[in-house]
């Protein structure tokens, strides 16, 4: 069998001839003559296309034969290849510049890689640094687009064990003959089974994205390529309509989104002063209105905030009991000495009725998943009070 993707990456079509093909879970696996599809390995992801106009939905590695999946069976012997050379370009771009961004964490820092993901949305290595500051990231960014401008030849190769202890390899091969060497112009060696590109300037651009800490070590996500370049366009625009929507330049965004967040705070602290001072007048206006020393009090917003605080105003103003409701919870305070026990009151007669809570002496709140059972303690309540007044 031929793999097409070895001898030439950059074939997207092929004529070929089906070796063998047998039905599984419902649908075909085939083996062929020459195939031009990657099958997961090494960190690289398979490939996707069709067959005989038929879409691949996996390929694999079983011993020693590339296996295709399909979900129809084949009618012809001889089959058309066609890939999806979006999907291949990209975990070409990526693998590649793995590669150089390895080999140059490597020769430089002496930082080795130790995990490779290649994902449709994201690529990560993983170097053996507990930490990677900003400074030293863009220092990367540089040397490794210089590495790209220099257009550095890539070439693959396959040689013998004793061959290979001769050359500098980045990491130990996994297999002890025909091992494949890929080549970056006397600049990195390293044991691999992925497809690369001709040449580091097809790359493109190579942008780190994010580090993360990641077991000890430093998790490194980049992008490469057309995929850098959409990156790239989508933060401009996100950039352009930023700056448009706060009429300044692109320079200027973060100190005036920082003020305007200062401002934001400042606004809130006097909106809370603002609001503290209205629920205040409210709980005069209530104390006004009573000639009683008890206050019942249904708040309409329903807001727990608003009904902790008319009950602490109410009661700063003298000898009261307050029970102040807001949605299915009701709070209770006073000021009229060590009875009622606003706490026990919860705790005797609001649990029996399915309430959930409790307090001290001078404050307590309580639940009621059903207001029917809330209306009945402050009924009882109501009832009860009759003995504060006197
Ligand atoms: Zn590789």
């Amino acid at each position: 069998m031929n793999r097409k993707y070895y001898t030439d990456p950059f074939c997207t079509e092929l004529h070929t001839k089906v070796t063998k093909t047998w039905p599984r879970d419902g649908k075909y696996h085939v083996v062929l003559e020459d195939t031009i599809f990657y099958p997961t390995g090494g960190g690289q992801p398979h490939d996707l296309g069709t067959i005989a106009g038929i879409p691949v939905l996996d390929v694999s590695e079983d011993g020693g034969q590339v296996v295709h999946v399909i979900d129809q069976p084949l009618e012809e012997d001889s089959v058309e290849l066609q890939l999806d050379w979006t999907r291949r370009f990209f975990h070409m771009q990526h693998h590649t510049g793995q590669h150089l961004l390895s080999a140059y964490f490597s020769n430089e820092y002496g930082w080795e890689t130790r995990g490779f993901h290649l994902g449709e949305n994201y690529t990560t290595i993983d170097i053996t640094t507990p930490e990677l500051d900003p400074d030293t990231t863009i220092q990367v960014e540089r040397a490794v687009n210089q590495l790209i401008y220099r257009d550095l030849t890539i070439k693959d190769y396959l040689v013998t064990l004793e061959e290979a202890a001769q050359l500098r390899l980045r990491k130990l091969p996994t297999v002890d003959e025909d091992i494949r060497i890929v080549e970056i112009d006397n600049f990195d060696y390293s044991p691999c089974g992925g497809t690369h590109l001709r040449s580091t300037g097809q790359i493109g651009v190579l942008k780190i994205i994010k580090t993360e800490k990641y077991k000890g070590m430093t998790r490194v996500y980049f992008l490469c390529g057309g995929a850098a370049l959409a990156d790239y366009q989508e933060k401009h625009s996100i950039v352009q309509d930023l700056g448009n929507e706060l009429s300044v330049g692109s320079s200027e965004i973060i100190e005036r989104v920082k003020g305007e967040s200062a401002a934001r705070r400042e606004l809130e602290d006097k909106l809370k002063d603002v609001q503290n001072r209205l629920w205040e007048y409210q709980a005069r206006e209530l104390v006004s209105q009573t000639e009683d020393t008890v206050i019942f009090h249904n708040v309409q917003s329903e807001s727990m905030e608003e009904a902790q605080a008319l009950a602490r105003h109410i009661t700063a103003q003298g000898r009261f009991f307050a029970a102040i409701q807001a949605g299915n919870r009701l709070i209770l305070a006073q000021s009229l000495g060590t009875e009622p026990h606003c706490g026990n009151l919860v705790k005797q007669h609001a649990v029996p009725l399915g309430g959930r809570g409790g307090g001290s002496p001078q404050l307590a709140q309580v639940f009621f998943q059903e207001s029917s059972n809330l209306e009945q303690f402050c009924n009882f309540l109501q009832d009860l009070s009759h003995e504060f007044t006197k």
